[in-house]
């Protein structure tokens, strides 16, 4: 790369910045952008001036969507500006996935955000933070990968928010897109890639700070529905992992009848990868069966995707047409 790239760096904390607290032996989120930044080579020669920000040092498990709202709105306005060609943040890999989806949803600018984070603290042998920080500025600079909304870059690999995936509590190949592969990978300084990034979906418009709770209820083996009731008066919308498909006990039928006819009940699956159906098995309890009870089919999208994308619909008061449209459109 020749001409001067700026890219802004926001650190949440997470992994990739913690250090040994003495009075405990374990890590915590400690070190600030600059100190990430200080152990990362070679980048000078990569022309890119950097701005950064120490936004948090939380572990990633606990950001909150307030803390979306007020990054997101920071976000904004370091890429409104125009003068910044990119964005990184670093963030506790725990809710990467997560993070990256909201930010996409919301993200309305050309230049690319790419979040990072690292799977062994810097304390460990082969710490992967440095490279994935290297790697994700790259990705951040490089102007090929303008419009392509928010991307999560480690271990080498550039892959799409929509598709990402934590699929590993330890290694440094943690993250993957199960669905498609990555969009790209980082070699010999360089960006190459592979694939073209998914269609956008979005953005949507910022929240009107609507308090809303999504409930998450995941079926089992054997389950009574006496659990669903639970979330009965304490949420807004319901999101339910079923089985394969989109199948659940036959015995949870006429309760998640009575929630949908009374809150957005969105049907995802369990299962990791593809899509939950929405006319092939007829029996109660089956996906058609379910969908013609008022349940809304998630489409692509995980049961956390999905848990997301419905908050992020309620924050802003979608009725119901919007929400399966929404939800249609993945
Ligand atoms: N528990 C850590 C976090 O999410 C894990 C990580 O960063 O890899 O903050």
């Amino acid at each position: 790369m020749s001409a001067v790239r700026t890219v802004a760096v926001y650190s949440l904390g997470g992994t990739i910045a913690m250090t040994t607290d003495p009075a405990t032996g374990a890590v915590v989120p400690a070190l600030s952008p600059h100190d990430l930044l200080a152990a990362v080579p070679h980048l000078e020669g990569h022309g890119v001036e950097l701005r950064v920000h120490d936004f948090r040092r939380v572990a990633g498990a606990s950001l909150t969507f307030d803390d979306l709202a007020e990054l997101g709105a920071a976000i904004d306005e370091t890429l409104a500006g125009g003068d910044v060609d990119g964005l990184v943040i670093t963030q506790g890999t725990d809710t990467i996935e997560e993070t990256a989806f909201v930010l996409d949803l919301r993200h309305g600018h050309e230049q690319p955000v790419v979040v990072t984070g690292a799977m062994r603290n810097p304390t460990m042998a082969g710490p992967d933070g440095p490279a994935n920080l290297y790697a994700a500025v790259l990705a951040a600079a490089d102007p090929r990968l303008r419009g392509a909304g928010v991307l999560v870059v480690l271990n080498d690999e550039i892959h799409a928010a929509r598709h990402v995936r934590k699929s590993h509590t330890t290694s440094p190949a943690a993250f993957t897109s199960p669905a498609t592969g990555p969009v790209g990978r980082i070699a010999e300084g360089r960006v190459r890639l592979i694939a073209a990034p998914p269609r956008r979906v979005g953005p949507l418009a910022r929240p009107r700070g609507r308090e809303v709770r999504v409930g998450l209820y995941t079926v089992g083996l054997g389950d009574d529905g006496a659990l669903l009731g639970a979330w009965e008066g304490r949420c807004d919308g319901l999101v339910v992992a079923a089985f394969g498909v989109g199948h659940v006990p036959q015995r949870l039928v006429e309760g998640l009848e009575r929630f949908a006819a009374r809150l957005p009940v969105v049907l995802s699956s369990r299962i990791d990868n593809g899509p939950v159906l929405t006319g092939t098995y007829g029996y109660p309890g089956s996906e058609k069966d379910l969908i013609g009870r008022g349940l809304i089919p998630s489409g692509e999208l995980g049961p956390y995707q999905a848990r997301l994308l419905l908050h992020e619909l309620l924050v802003r008061d979608a009725d119901r047409e919007a929400i399966v449209e929404w939800f249609a459109s993945f």
